[in-house]
């Protein structure tokens, strides 16, 4: 068909997802004018608000994402959500076609006895307390505590357990929030075991992570060696990522300690074949999780965790869940799979005109990389409805001049990418005086009066 109006799209949602299927579209779709609208007033979705504050070297994406920002054909449209200020049908009125990508911000809960205890918490949230996202600044947790357990054998588990055992120093030049470090200097927590239910060969987190813990100054790992003992002998036959994951493992396990180690230092317990049962009140502060209490497991021939019958209590007055995430229909006309907790698609694809990137499409699972193949595919898909007329664009549709008057009508405050920039000057400025790449403002009133400058 031959193109006679400007190709409309607009993104949900501005984290890698958004990023690098708005770069693809620029890259290939001719004059096409891309519109992101994101919930809150600052971009980047998890590489600012899930990253780790000392792994800086991850946000690096930024950088690229800045780049697509600041062409002509994108506009940023911040402090906007779906659902709650606009609607999908105005979206999808408005634009010639529309990608979601708002990710998978819920957590995931395991419904077992004493979950609502105190200090039984999401492992998500806790990050987000650190990483300054503003519905967890008051999040509560009490690190009053020395025995923490962290539910999960994934990556998310092992960031956790890195910043509850990372000495406080090392934390004070990242751009953690100043409430988090406040917090963590007077923390008390001293053990963290990080447990999961099936054994060392089916652990989920990279060999990056597990180093980093391993390599913890003041810090003992403690592993239980009949964990391991048909690990070593599949260790040849791995595929090599595994197998050098394995190996590591391994070697922690060598040099775990075989006695009772100094219960005043430092330990991460890496802690395999157990699912939690249940969780019980602490004797001495009410309401507040004690202990739990641990199913021991095997695995079956199919590598699935079965339970063995006996069964364990471990002492924690912190618990923190990092089982997964799911997402959300942020609009009734959203087509959402409950069950699975993502928008049912193929390669992106829910209809031509409506597409679906990042983790709201995979399901909560990949690193930022698999996220961006991910995205690119996304990308072509839209280039091929545009050029292939499967998405009609020879009609010119209204873009943000409607979208910008309705929320104009509807008294919602907007962030562009220049107020964004100026956020983003004084979170650095405030950072410089302390010595850090950023103090992150954690309030949206605050960013959006910082955004008027
Ligand atoms: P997100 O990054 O979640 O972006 C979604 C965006 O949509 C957010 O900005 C959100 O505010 C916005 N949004 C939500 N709802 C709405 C709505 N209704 N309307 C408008 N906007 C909305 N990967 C790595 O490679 N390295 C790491 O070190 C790493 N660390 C991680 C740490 C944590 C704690 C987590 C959870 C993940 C981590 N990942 C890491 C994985 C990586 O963050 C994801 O692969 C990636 O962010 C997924 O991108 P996304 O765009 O789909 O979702």
């Amino acid at each position: 068909s031959t193109v006679t109006s400007i190709p409309k799209i607009c993104i949900v949602g501005s984290g890698p997802a958004s990023f690098y299927t708005a770069q693809h579209l620029i890259k290939t779709v001719p004059r096409v004018e891309v519109d992101i609208y994101e919930q809150l007033p600052v971009p980047f979705g998890l590489v600012r608000f899930g990253v780790a504050p000392d792994h800086p070297e991850v946000k690096n994406v930024i950088n690229t994402f800045t780049k697509t920002a600041k062409s002509p054909q994108l506009r940023f449209v911040g402090n906007v959500t779906l659902g709650r200020d606009l609607s999908l049908k105005e979206l999808r009125n408005a634009y010639h076609a529309v990608v979601l990508a708002y990710g998978a911000d819920k957590d995931r809960e395991l419904g077992l006895k004493g979950e609502q205890l105190g200090n039984v918490v999401s492992a998500r949230r806790f990050v987000g307390w650190y990483n300054g996202l503003p519905c967890d600044t008051d999040f509560p947790v009490n690190l009053d505590v020395e025995e923490a357990a962290v539910l999960g054998h994934g990556n998310v588990a092992l960031d956790v357990a890195r910043l509850l055992l990372t000495p406080i120093d090392k934390l004070k030049s990242t751009d953690i929030t100043e409430h988090a470090l406040e917090a963590l200097s007077r923390s008390r927590v001293r053990h963290v075991k990080v447990i999961g239910r099936r054994g060392p060969l089916q652990v989920a987190f990279t060999i990056k992570e597990l180093r980093e813990m391993l390599n913890l100054p003041d810090c003992i790992t403690v592993c239980n060696p009949f964990d391991f003992e048909t690990v070593r002998s599949a260790v040849p036959n791995l595929e090599r990522p595994r197998r050098r994951l394995t190996e590591l493992l391994c070697k922690a396990a060598d040099l775990s300690p075989s006695g009772n180690v100094d219960s005043n230092s430092r330990q991460f317990h890496l802690v395999f074949f157990r699912s939690p049962l249940s969780f019980q009140p602490s004797p001495d502060v009410p309401d507040t999780v004690g202990s739990m209490q641990l199913e021991v497991n095997q695995l079956d021939e199919q590598q699935h965790a079965v339970p063995t019958g006996s069964t364990e209590t471990v002492q924690c007055g912190l618990v923190l869940r990092s089982i997964g995430y799911r997402s959300t229909q942020a609009d009734p006309d959203v087509p959402f799979d409950i069950d699975r907790g993502h928008i049912p698609n193929i390669s992106g694809v829910v209809q031509p005109g409506l597409y679906v990137a990042g983790w709201l499409a995979t399901g909560p699972i990949g690193v930022i990389l698999s996220t961006m193949t991910q995205a690119f595919g996304v990308g072509r898909a839209v280039e091929a409805d545009v050029s292939s007329g499967r998405v009609d664009v020879s009609q010119a549709r209204p873009g943000h001049t409607a979208i910008g008057k309705l929320l104009n009508d509807r008294g919602v405050t907007t962030v562009s990418w220049k107020d964004w920039e100026r956020i983003d000057a004084v979170e650095q400025s405030r950072g410089k005086n302390v010595g850090k790449p950023r103090e992150k403002i954690v309030d949206i009133n605050e960013m959006l009066a910082v955004s008027v400058g």
